[in-house]
């Protein structure tokens, strides 16, 4: 079923935030705040579609928070609606400068309301389904290197915050270039496709993160393991493509196999990501440079950890 859209109703007057919500509660889940303050938390926490914000307010008036959510990561992206008495022009063209999507006059009729409210959660709707795709490699069908740029901060942030180990993880697959010379580059990208789908099996986890790094490369994320599970299980993953019996040229390899990069950290506030994707990548040399159809992991105290 299709979650149901939420609009976040802001409002310092309780009548007249109960007819608005009593308007939309057919069709959309509702919550309601009386205060700027209040209406801020909420839309920071609340993952909501849609928010109706009225203009004249105590304290922090509409467009005070409208200038705020506009500049939050987390809200700037949620259109938000003004409705006020305010009808003077002025008002109007303030209000579309900051960045509202639309100005409601009061009083204002039901059937207005919804027919604008449908509108604009339907663009909302319509705009989330193009960036979801737009972060997906038409290719593998997994995320593509914006999907992990999207994601990759938020993970480690999480683990910061939860104080959880982390593992990142890069993956190569072996002489490629030989491959592609000598089957062709259709073959290679079904090889590519292949590779996608078995980490994809392995990395089942909601909070496994996996992506095509670009080319020939990808990139993993695990959260909570400890180095030797996730060490264990990548080498895992590297066996069941070797598995996979893919004949490779034999001059190089008799099947297509990869080459494993990673590491876990339990990070700490002010530790950088991109300092631990590096020892990732140093690893993934390693395992090219050691033989290749290997992984090689650097533990919490960075000792490598290897195959036998
Ligand atoms: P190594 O074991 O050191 O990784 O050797 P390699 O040949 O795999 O490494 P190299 O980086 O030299 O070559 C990568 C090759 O991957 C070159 C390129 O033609 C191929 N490649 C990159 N993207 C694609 C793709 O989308 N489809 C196909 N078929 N080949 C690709
Ligand atoms: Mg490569
Ligand atoms: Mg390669």
């Amino acid at each position: 079923m299709e979650r149901q859209e939420r609009i976040l109703i802001i409002d310092d007057s309780p009548v007249q935030a109960e007819r608005l919500k009593s308007i939309l509660q057919d069709d959309y889940a509702i919550t309601l705040a009386n205060t700027a303050e209040m209406g801020l938390k909420y839309a920071r926490e609340g993952d909501f579609d849609l928010v109706l914000l009225d203009v004249v307010m105590p304290e922090m008036d509409g467009f005070v928070l409208l200038k705020k959510l506009q500049e939050e990561i987390i809200t700037q992206h949620t259109p938000v609606i003004l409705i006020t008495s305010l009808n003077d022009v002025e008002n109007e063209e303030k209000g579309l400068t900051l960045g509202a999507v639309d100005y409601i006059i009061k009083p204002y009729h039901a059937a207005i309301v919804k027919a604008r409210v449908n509108t604009h959660i339907k663009l909302c709707r319509y705009r989330q389904q193009l960036e979801q795709k737009a972060m997906i490699d038409p290719m593998t069908g997994v995320s593509n290197r914006r999907g992990y740029d999207t994601c990759c901060f938020k993970k480690w942030q999480e683990a910061v915050r939860l104080k959880t180990p982390i593992s990142l993880c890069m993956m190569d697959i072996d002489k490629f270039k030989v491959y592609n010379d000598t089957f062709g580059h259709p073959a290679g990208d079904k090889v590519i496709r292949a590779v996608a789908g078995v980490a994809t099996d392995y990395l089942r986890r909601s909070t496994d993160f996996f992506a095509r790094y670009g080319g020939e490369e990808f990139v993993a994320i695990i959260q909570g393991n400890d180095a030797q599970t996730a060490f264990a299980q990548l080498t895992r993953l590297r066996k069941a493509v070797e598995s996979l019996h893919i004949a490779h040229n034999p001059e190089v390899s008799p099947w297509v196999t990869i080459s494993i990069g990673g590491v876990t950290v339990l990070p700490k506030l002010g530790d950088s990501y991109d300092t631990y994707l590096k020892i990732a990548d140093t690893m993934l040399y390693d395992a090219k440079r050691f033989g290749r159809n290997q992984v090689v992991w650097s533990n919490e105290r960075m000792e490598q950890l290897r195959e036998q």
